[in-house]
């Protein structure tokens, strides 16, 4: 085997090891990143738009017409 030949073998390999951690990490963001309990959610009281934004947060930012909306309480 050729040296240009092994370090195309080592290129895949390590190509295919950060794609696994990259698969692995985006299955990971998914199982607990946007339905995130402790996320309010907002309804723009100016065109409707329905977001989320983090429970810290009072008052959130409208992404669409950018009015200050007070979170929906249920
Ligand atoms: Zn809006």
């Amino acid at each position: 085997m050729s040296i240009s030949a092994l370090m195309l073998v080592y290129v895949a390999l390590a190509l295919g090891a950060l794609s696994v951690v990259g698969i692995f990490s985006e299955l990971r963001r998914r199982r607990f990143g946007p339905a995130h309990p402790e996320d309010r959610v907002f309804r723009c009281k100016k065109c409707g738009n329905v977001y989320t934004d983090d429970a810290d947060v009072d008052r959130s930012r409208c992404a669409q017409c950018g009015k200050l909306n007070e979170p929906v309480v249920y």
